[in-house]
């Protein structure tokens, strides 16, 4: 099968019972696909059928897609709006003539107003584990979005951490805990509203193209998960060269970028949007690290002003700076390098910016350990071998063996992590 060729479509009524049985099986009832149907499942699924069939219900034809393969339909996933949902879950609930096998007073609300409720999605048996899943859950985040509204989200049963961990690396986010259908879920989140944007203000624009115009970095930007803009200061002088620089006060050597441009270059930003940090890069700064990584990575806006020549005028750093930022102990000859490595270290940890989420989560220092080696085919070159336990397929060990060697590792050659 070739993934490419699935349709994605809305459901109509006719789908209907496909929606009933996707719902039943959604619920652990995978008997709903079984041939021959035994009697009372028969029954069930046309009385479930009956729900989908009308509008006003949660398990409505209407809030379903539907993924199809050269016409037939192999998957479905049903979400709606949570504005009314307890009015619309009492009236679902109240069509089901059959006593539920779980106390429906005892349930907590799945979901609320400001949600888009991913509800359930099931794929055919013969199907799954082929990424059909998540091509629904792609082009229903997308519905949510184009309905505007903040946040769309979904219940994952916590023993089961491969699907937490598909959902994570679409963007969802842990938000806490709910009792339904007689067993606790852990509920995930996804923010639908803008992108994080990071503002670099330069006065050599195109040292940062390449490099943001480039593989993970750029697919970010395509997916919408980040915007960059880079600013050039020459553009904000008034001078007729664009000069952004003078000689120093004081009569020492060098040159120093002068204020003006970069006042205004930030003050139009400001006035645009609220910014959480306009960032300075300097030698002279705050160290940094993964976790101001993770911190960054987590605000809606942000400025990174590169210096050049001397560094910036002295007023700028007291007057507009939030923060200011080194990475490490050596002297650049401007901020370009430094705002791309920052740049660089908060989008890749953005969620859903690398595929498999897992991978970013487990690099070094995200843990305060390294991380373990990794090898791949083949399993022996030259005589060099792949340690025996990850060719085992024993889950349990290899996880075992990667954090023996991640502690290992970290005490011989960085100690000093493991002292915080
Ligand atoms: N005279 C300054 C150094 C200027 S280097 C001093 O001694 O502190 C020119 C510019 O490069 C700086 O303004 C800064 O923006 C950038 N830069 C140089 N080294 C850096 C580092 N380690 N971290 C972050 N930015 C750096």
């Amino acid at each position: 099968m070739n993934i490419d060729t699935i349709k994605i479509r809305p459901a109509n009524f006719d789908d209907s019972e496909f929606v009933a049985k996707s719902v039943m099986a959604a619920l652990g009832n995978d008997e709903v696909y079984a041939v021959p149907l035994k009697k009372e499942i028969k029954a069930t699924i046309e009385k479930i059928t009956s729900i989908c069939q009308r509008e006003d219900v949660l398990y409505s034809w209407k809030n379903t897609i539907i993924a199809e393969i050269d016409g037939k339909p192999i998957a479905s996933l049903t979400a709606y709006d949570g504005t009314n949902y307890k009015e619309i879950k009492e009236r679902t609930f109240s069509l089901f003539d059959e006593p539920l096998d779980f106390d429906v007073d005892l349930m907590q609300d799945e979901t609320r107003e400001g949600e888009y409720y991913i509800d359930s999605a099931t794929v055919l048996p013969e199907y799954r584990n082929q990424g059909i899943g998540k091509k629904l859950l792609i082009a229903s985040i997308e519905k949510g979005k184009e309905l505007g509204i903040p946040h769309v989200t979904l219940l994952v049963n916590p023993h089961n951490p491969k699907a937490k961990r598909l959902y994570r690396s679409l963007g969802f986010r842990e938000a806490g805990e709910v009792y339904v259908f007689g067993e606790y879920y852990q509920r995930m989140k996804l923010d639908t509203t803008e992108p994080m944007r990071i503002d670099i203000l330069t006065v050599l624009p195109e040292m940062l193209e390449g490099f943001l115009n480039c593989s993970i970095l750029a697919r970010a930007q395509k997916k919408g998960l980040v915007e960059i803009h880079v600013h050039n200061l020459r553009d904000w002088t008034l001078d007729k060269h664009k000069r952004v620089d003078d000689y120093p006060y004081g009569g020492c050597a060098g040159m120093v970028m002068q204020c003006e441009p970069i006042d205004r270059c930030i003050e139009s930003l400001q006035k645009e949007r609220e910014y959480d940090e306009v960032i300075f890069t300097t030698p002279d700064g705050e160290q940094f690290d993964q976790p101001m990584a993770n911190s960054f990575s987590m605000k809606k806006n942000i400025i990174i002003l590169c210096g050049h020549f001397k560094g910036v005028d002295y007023r700028i750093r007291e007057h507009l700076i939030t923060k200011e930022v080194s990475i490490g102990d050596y002297v650049l000859t401007g901020g370009e390098l430094a705002a791309a490595v920052m740049t660089d270290a908060i989008v890749r940890i953005i969620p859903g910016v690398i595929g498999d989420e897992q991978s970013a989560l487990s690099d070094s220092f995200q843990d305060n350990l390294l991380a373990p080696p990794v090898y791949t085919r083949p399993a022996n070159y030259k005589g060099w071998k792949v340690p025996e336990v990850l060719l085992s397929g024993h889950e349990k060990n290899i996880r075992n063996w990667e954090l023996e060697q991640a502690i290992e590792r970290t005490k011989r050659l960085r100690p000093d992590l493991l002292k915080n």
